[in-house]
């Protein structure tokens, strides 16, 4: 038989990580044979190229030619599985690839044995799988990283392991983790999590590009080779695995730096233990989804302020959450052992309208409860099918709303009862309530002032000040109390008695102000009708005191010469003369007459007659005291009254009054009228019983006076 040389010693295929072999399918004898599969099926060179395809393949059958169109296989070629017998006698399971060598020598086939599958290395990923499986338990995502990467290590005799995860855009990896050995003696700088894209990675990432496990054995001489991400350790060897999921590559395991070549047994190897850790690692994340989705729906369940029960379609509830547990003061246990049918009332009034939830609409209803403690508890449920099918309800406790509505409701019913009006308002003074006494004074409805300013409504007419000494009041003392002048929906005036109270909430925040108010409008109109009665009254009085005044004063005056007149007198009299009665006081009277009165008359006339009268008059009264009281007695007659004078002093004092009148005779158009007078003095006598007696005393004397050449003083001397 003729060797035919079909390649040369160091070509390509002679180094070859791959097993391969080349033979003649007409006479099946091998034609080449390369040092990968002599290694692995333990020939030696000589000897392999003696034998036919039979000799090692137990069917006696040739590998048939890889030319079908499987799908998987793009490039046309699939492999077919066989055994092979190793030197040794035993078998191997192998995935082969036959396909034509060259186009000039047509019956060369060139056989690739893929998956090559060595027993023992497999028993030993099989063991390193279930310990990965069985740390997988105890241990973080990270552990189970670098346990996978460690047996890897230890599977394939490397010393360095890197496991990448690659982004879902297949262009940026991240470095996940390193193997124990790797950051123990090789790795410098911590390049963990760091994300860069392929482009700037080295041939490190071919796996990535070629979406297949890549073997480099001459690491240090690759032509092309951009180099290793900062602080990699130093390559001599590697072989780098993509883990496909879906289509894509999820993450690319590497291992590096073996002492010999990498082979297919080692990228079978890893391939199983990248699998496998990434199915952990998924099964792990979800694992850890769920946990967190658990805890979050319990956390968001127990967060809420209102109860959550779900329930199943009988009504037996399946969960609950604290608050559900608070409001109907069971445990989340004893719950969970009653239905909807034992915890709700159950009343005609408030169906449950089950169809509506099979429909998928959420319910919103008003229902009561039951506490565990037999209270009734008034509750707003929400109620919804959720997807799983179960019936989730929403609970609120409504009773503090309930008695609060019940509350306010009464409360707006005595408002309206009372016949005080009530106003109340917000912080921005508009109306929140205004009762059924305010509809009456003021003419608005209810619904036309709600929400409007108070004063724009009720036309607030503040007095001088008034506006800030509310405010003041309000601020200080929280109230202010005063009179208003508002104004009917007509336009008639009001006037309001306003009680001003300051609202404030719970934590003293002001909300608003509530007034009292009262109309006060027929007591204001009262209080101006008596005050301009009063007015007018007193008007009237000052005018007729004045009246009187004057009437009095004319009355007791003489109304040409100004001093008093004999009536008055005679009342002067009667009262002096009665002290001096009761005290033996001394008084004495003098009565005076003008002499020849009757002539200036004549002469000069009635005028002139006046002056003459004025003038004696004026003449008199400049020489008394004030005291002594002079007044006309009639005609031209004149009577002074001296209280506490003896009829000396009386007379003495008349000496000058005459003297006086003798030296200030009257000047008439150049002509001197000569006056005299006469005069007569009584004195007041013990014993004496009326004014009559000492007034007739006194006309008597100046009857004398008269009678004996006038011009001159007579004292009476009568003694009794
Ligand atoms: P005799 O000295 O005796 O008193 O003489 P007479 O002239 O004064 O007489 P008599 O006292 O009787 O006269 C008073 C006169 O005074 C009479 C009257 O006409 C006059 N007479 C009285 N009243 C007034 C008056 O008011 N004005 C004026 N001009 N004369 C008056
Ligand atoms: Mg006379």
């Amino acid at each position: 038989m003729v060797h035919m040389k079909v390649v040369q010693p160091e070509s390509v295929f002679n180094r070859h990580p791959l097993p391969m072999w080349i033979h003649d399918r007409q006479t099946f004898a091998f034609l080449e044979v390369n040092e990968k599969l002599l290694t692995v099926l333990g020939y030696d060179r000589f000897e392999f190229l003696r034998m036919k395809t039979g000799d090692i393949l137990p069917q006696n059958k040739p590998p048939p030619l890889s030319l079908n169109s499987n799908p998987d296989f793009p490039s046309g070629h699939s492999p077919a599985l066989l055994q092979i017998r190793c030197k040794d006698g035993s078998f191997l399971q192998v995935h082969v690839l036959s396909v034509p060598w060259e186009d000039d020598n047509p019956v060369a086939v060139l056989v690739t044995l893929l998956l090559l599958r060595d027993v023992s290395l497999e028993s030993r990923t099989l063991e390193a799988r279930l310990r990965i499986s069985e740390f997988s338990h105890s241990h973080s995502l990270d552990e189970l990283l670098r346990k996978t990467l460690d047996e890897s290590e230890a599977l394939t005799g490397s010393t360095i392991g890197f496991f990448h995860f690659v982004e879902e855009d297949q262009k940026t990896v991240f470095l996940q983790n390193w193997s124990t050995n790797t950051l123990k003696n090789m790795c410098t700088a911590d390049g963990k999590l760091q994300h860069y894209s392929i482009d700037l990675a080295g041939v490190w990432v071919d796996c990535i590009r070629l979406a297949r496990p890549v073997i480099h054995n001459d690491y240090p001489n690759l032509k092309i080779k951009k180099g290793l991400p900062p602080g990699h350790a130093h390559l001599s060897r590697i072989l780098t695995v993509p883990i496909f999921r879906g289509g894509m590559i999820v993450a690319v395991l590497g291992v590096g730096n073996k002492p010999t070549d990498y082979d297919e047994n080692d990228v079978l190897a890893v391939n199983l233990l990248a699998d496998l850790a990434w199915d952990i690692n998924l099964a792990k994340r979800v694992e850890e989804t769920l946990r967190a989705s658990e805890s979050s729906y319990r956390s968001v369940m127990d967060q809420a302020s209102d109860g959550i029960f779900i329930a199943d379609l009988s009504g037996r509830y399946l969960d609950v959450n604290r608050a559900g547990c608070e409001m109907l003061g069971y445990t989340r246990e004893e719950v969970l052992r009653e239905s909807m049918q034992t915890l709700a009332v159950n009343d005609k009034s408030t169906p449950l309208r089950f169809a509506e939830l099979m429909e998928g609409k959420t319910v919103i209803s008003e229902r009561e409860m039951i506490h565990k403690d037999g209270r009734r508890i008034s509750v707003e449920i929400s109620a919804k099918k959720l997807d799983d099918g179960r019936l989730q309800g929403i609970v609120r406790d409504i009773t503090e709303r309930k008695n609060e509505e019940e509350r306010v409701r009464y409360l707006a019913n005595v408002m309206n009862r009372i016949s005080s009006v009530v106003i109340s308002t917000d912080v921005e003074l508009r109306i929140t309530q205004w009762n059924r006494a305010a509809e009456e004074l003021y003419g608005w409805k209810e619904s036309e002032v709600i929400g409007r300013v108070i004063d724009e409504v009720c036309q607030t007419e503040f007095q001088e000040n008034q506006r800030q000494e509310a405010h003041y009041d309000l601020t200080h003392e929280k109230r202010w109390q005063g009179e208003l002048k508002q104004h009917h929906r007509d336009g008639r005036e009001l006037w309001i008695a306003a009680s001003n109270t300051l609202l404030e909430d719970e934590r003293g925040i002001y909300i608003g102000n509530v007034t009292i108010n009262h109309d006060i409008t027929k007591r204001k109109r009262a209080e101006d009708d008596l005050r301009r009665a009063k007015n007018a009254i007193e008007e009237i009085n000052t005018a007729l005191q004045r009246a009187f005044e004057r009437e009095q004063l004319a009355s007791r005056t003489d109304g040409l010469t100004g001093i008093f007149n004999r009536r008055y007198f005679f009342e002067l009299l009667d009262y002096e003369f009665s002290v001096s009665a009761r005290y033996q006081r001394p008084m004495s009277i003098v009565m005076f007459d003008i002499d020849h009165f009757k002539q200036i008359n004549d002469t000069h006339g009635h005028m002139v007659g006046d002056e003459v009268l004025k003038l004696v008059a004026e003449t008199a009264r400049s020489q008394l005291r004030d005291a002594d009281v002079l007044a006309r007695y009639g005609g031209d007659e004149f009577v002074i009254l001296l209280p506490n004078s003896h009829a000396q002093d009386a007379e003495f004092v008349f000496k000058r009054v005459h003297k006086k009148l003798l030296s200030s005779n009257l000047k008439m158009r150049d002509q001197e009228i000569p006056i005299s007078i006469s005069v007569g003095i009584a004195n007041y006598q013990p014993g004496m019983e009326t004014t009559s007696q000492l007034v007739q005393q006194a006309d008597q004397a100046l009857y004398a006076a008269k009678n004996s050449g006038r011009s001159r003083i007579v004292v009476s001397d009568e003694e009794d």
